[in-house]
């Protein structure tokens, strides 16, 4: 390891570090090693951050020290063992104290020195950061090692100063500890740090009195050695453990469940949950099944069952109740480990007050006030919480361009790209940032992912001759919304929690880390810097450079709906054989969600153009009828696919559209080629036409609706009807249409592959429908058609990542230009196959509205031929 001497004592280096934590340290390493001049202020007077400050009693981290260690150094993971599964505040900071001592960081730190503001000069491209002992320090990279849990919450009770009696806060414990010995204390507050010192407290005091607004989730952390068995993959190979954990869901290696909560039998969730329960792992409570963070009814199987464990130890029914979180999901404020806290509320000597019901009035001089009573103290222990994730990094004033500031500009919650830079503040980086997985992860494996990625960038800069580094404002912007998109797909937002600002009063409501995992963000990481540092500006002597862009276009559900796919690594469609793929489609649609219930479904057969027999599956509305009648064709290819294969979707269209839909199947190539399809469209709807009365529905206009294959062979049924004078339809909804045989469009090329429907597989069905001359024939590429004035109107529906896109946009325009009334629907982020998974791609859910309405719409605005 080449660590060079640094210019600690200067006052201008190439690096300000704030902070001398976990984070500070190795930025610190990381500069040495790039023989960079660095220094770090810190306002405690040694180094260990949160370990430093976070003295109470039974403190303690919650992931395994195994995992909740560096991984820079390899010496040192044969050097360090732990004591314990979860080690305690002192050895955790023993530990940063031997990593000070090793690598010698202390003679570039500068303790008792707490940074106040700090200002960006535009001309010489530096920043100057300023302390509150009056020394300065100027460097072209500033970061903010500041913590995510940091910043103490201020205690917002009436009277809090009038207390005559001891006062404690978790957050900044006397070094020299405190006894408790014949005390009545009062804890305050109820999260995980007063759940780690509550049994502690309560084994020395007289009187424990807890005062509690909102319980939370806690789980018993089973601590002591840890096992030879937990310890097997780390040992047989650390660095391969080590690699996991930083490409692993939350910075730890752990197996992803498949199974959702209800895809398994009560006993065996039950079995699962109690597994879960004896290993003691803060990551395995939402880890036992894939959607306890998505899916309310999932999440309440968990809640139900820590609820009974609470129930089960805590003697008195009505405190019990009193412990049993209700207002929010697991997981969505953050879980906690505990060793005895339940049974902590048994004793004699500890009462449980519920501040909901009976609030905190006022702080005395002798003790606290509620609503219904007074109660007499000789100590209060606050546990309130912490100003998370930017609370430390607003209480620095910090200015950027043109004299905005941090504060200012994130007013309404903070805008950062990737959690790590945010514009008009040129070289400042944060560690751990909002917008970056953080507080949502092993925080080990987060902050030295971000040093790396600051430290790597710092040097890259160096050795482009570049002076600032800063991202674009679309970039950022896109980043927060993409992030609030993961977010939106869980339940996280619907807590009242520290992740959301909630805590802390006047503070924007938003959700600040990122939900989409440490691996995932990692990658997303690496790929900004591998596309040229994407959605950054760069600037040097030679002018500035803006890589404007935005990283994540894909909707999130799309995005892991893809990687999975990906990591199946499936062979490509087009090579399974005819029979191969249509087996294949046939397991992957049976894997898929249901769709909606609807009041009946029939299954029936109706002739084809040429008399042969095609079956058709009718979804009837449960509400009372008759209906007016859809008629849909599946997607496919012309190839693959059957009457059933978009089951979910005509579902939910008959529920939504509130009418019959008739799913006919139409003859496959390569079996009966071009215009095999395409006749038996017309043939069929103008047979469900005639038969409207008998099939339950209303005579009178159709509506017709089909996806990709199915809506080319939709779009050609229209354009037949209109020529043959019948049958009558009012609307036509195409979902990603095939228009055209063309394969040079933008985005042909821009999509063929990665997206699902890739271009090799739309070249083999053109293959097997029809030959390359014959696919300018209006019957197989409508969009050829020479009149499409007459049309019915159309809700045409097309998506950014689909190859087909620019075929569906060009059949909008071209009907729109013919006076055809068209709804046009570009659907940002989505692909070829998003819109079909009902249930399954949460954010195309408009789009499927969409369909649903234009097809009511239609069917309620028509008048009979
Ligand atoms: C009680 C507790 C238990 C935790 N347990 C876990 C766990 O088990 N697993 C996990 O992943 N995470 C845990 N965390 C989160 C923990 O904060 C991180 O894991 C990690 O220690 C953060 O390191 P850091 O260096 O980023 O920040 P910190 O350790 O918070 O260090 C930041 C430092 O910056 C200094 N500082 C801040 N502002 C200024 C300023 N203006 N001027 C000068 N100095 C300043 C502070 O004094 C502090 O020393 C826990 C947090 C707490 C509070």
């Amino acid at each position: 390891m080449t660590e060079s001497s640094t210019a600690a004592a200067s006052t201008d280096v190439d690096i300000v570090i704030v902070g001398a934590g976990f984070a500070g340290m190795y930025q610190l390493v990381r500069a040495r090693r790039a023989g960079m001049s660095a220094v770090v202020l810190e306002a405690a007077d040694d180094v260990g951050g949160t370990w430093y400050w976070n003295r109470y009693p039974g403190a303690r981290c919650d992931i395994l020290s195994v995992d909740y260690s560096y991984s820079w150094d390899p010496e040192l993971q044969q050097e360090w063992q732990w004591s314990e599964r979860y080690a305690a505040q002192p050895e955790i900071l023993r530990y940063a104290q031997f990593v000070a001592d090793k690598h010698d960081l202390r003679r570039d730190m500068r303790f008792n020195t707490r940074v106040e503001s700090a200002a960006w000069d535009d001309t010489t491209h530096r920043w100057t950061v300023h302390t509150d002992n009056g020394d300065d320090v100027s460097a072209q990279h500033y970061v903010m090692a500041t913590g995510c849990l940091s910043m103490p919450k201020v205690p917002d009770i009436e009277g809090t100063d009038q207390f005559t009696g001891d006062v404690y806060f978790t957050s900044t414990w006397p070094h020299d500890g405190v006894d408790f010995t014949a005390k009545r204390v009062a804890v305050i507050g109820t999260g995980s740090s007063a759940v780690q010192s509550i049994p502690l407290i309560a084994a020395e005091a007289e009187q424990l009195t807890v005062f509690q607004r909102t319980p939370n989730f806690s789980i018993p952390a089973r601590n002591g050695p840890i096992s030879d068995e937990r310890m097997a993959d780390f040992r047989a190979d650390r660095a391969a453990y080590r690699e996991e954990a930083r490409h692993s869901a939350a910075g730890v290696p752990r197996e992803t469940p498949m199974e959702g909560a209800l895809m398994v039998s009560d006993d065996e969730r039950r079995a699962r949950y109690e597994a879960m329960w004896e290993a003691g792992e803060l990551l395995g409570v939402t880890g036992t099944f894939n959607d306890t963070l998505a899916n309310a009814d999932s999440n309440d199987t968990l809640r139900q069952f820590i609820h009974d464990k609470i129930r089960s130890t805590v003697d008195d029914p009505d405190v019990a109740e009193l412990l049993c979180p209700t207002n929010h999901y697991v997981g969505t404020k953050r879980a906690c480990l505990d060793t005895n806290y339940y049974e902590t509320y048994n004793l004699p000597h500890v009462r449980l007050v519920d501040i909901r019901s009976n609030p905190i009035t006022t702080i005395t001089e002798t003790g606290i006030d509620t609503a219904d009573e007074s109660f007499e103290f000789d100590a209060i222990v606050f546990a309130t919480g912490f100003d998370a994730m930017t609370g430390a990094i607003v209480g620095v004033d910090i200015t950027g361009r043109d004299g905005m500031t941090l504060k200012q500009k994130w007013a309404d919650g903070p805008v950062t790209y990737l959690g790590l830079m945010t514009s008009g503040f040129p070289n400042l980086y944060m560690i751990t940032g909002p917008g970056s997985p953080s507080v949502l992860s092993n925080m080990m494996v987060s902050i030295e992912q971000h040093v790396d990625w600051i430290a790597d960038t710092a040097e890259h800069l160096r050795a482009n001759h570049l002076n600032t580094i800063e991202p674009t404002r679309l970039a950022e912007t896109r980043w927060v919304q993409h992030s609030n998109e993961f977010a939106d797909l869980t339940l996280m937002p619907t807590a009242n929690s520290w992740y959301m600002g909630v805590n802390v009063p006047g503070k924007p409501q938003v959700f600040l880390p990122y939900p989409g995992g440490v691996g995932r963000y990692r990658a997303t990481c690496d790929e900004v810097v591998e596309r040229g540092y994407l959605g950054f500006a760069l600037e040097g002597p030679a002018g500035r450079t803006v890589n404007d862009g935005i990283i994540r276009e894909l909707k999130p559900d799309v995005q892991v709906m893809l990687e999975t796919m990906a990591e199946m690594e499936l062979p490509p469609l087009e090579t399974m054989g005819v029979e191969g793929a249509r087996a294949f489609m046939e397991a992957a649609g049976a894997g898929m969600p249901p769709g909606p219930e609807v009041g009946e479904i029939v299954d029936s057969t109706l002739p084809g153009a040429d008399g042969s027999t095609l079956e058709y599956r009718l979804y009837r509305p449960a509400t009372d009828g008759p209906h007016p009648i859809t008629v849909y064709f599946h997607g496919g290819g012309w190839v693959l696919g059957s009457a059933t294969s978009d089951d979910a979707l005509c579902r939910y269209l008959c529920v939504n559209s509130n009418s019959v839909v008739v799913s006919v199947d139409y003859r496959h190539a390569p079996e009966a080629r071009f215009p095999a399809a395409a006749d038996d469209g017309l043939a069929a709807a103008t047979w469900v036409a005639d038969h409207a009365t008998e099939l339950g529905g209303t005579a009178g206009p159709l509506a017709i609706a089909g996806w990709s294959a199915g809506a080319n062979v939709a779009a050609v049924t229209a354009q037949q009807a209109k020529i043959a004078g019948g049958p009558t339809i009012s609307g036509q909804v195409l979902l990603c249409p095939v228009t055209d045989g063309t394969t040079d469009r933008p985005s042909h090329t821009e999509n063929a592959d990665g997206y699902g429907l890739t271009m090799a597989v739309m070249n083999w069905f053109w293959d097997h429908y029809c030959d390359p001359e014959t696919r300018s024939d209006p019957k197989a590429s409508p969009l050829l058609a020479a009149d499409l004035s007459g049309l019915p109107p159309a809700l045409v529906v097309t998506c950014q990542f689909d190859p087909l896109r620019d075929e569906g946009d060009a059949y909008a325009d071209a009907l729109a230009a013919a006076g055809v009334p068209v709804q046009h629907l570009q659907c940002e982020g989505q692909t070829h196959t998003a819109i079909p998974a009902v249930d399954a791609m949460v954010t195309s859910e408009y789009a499927r509205q969409a369909m649903a309405d234009a097809l009511g719409s239609f069917l309620g605005a028509s008048v009979s031929a």
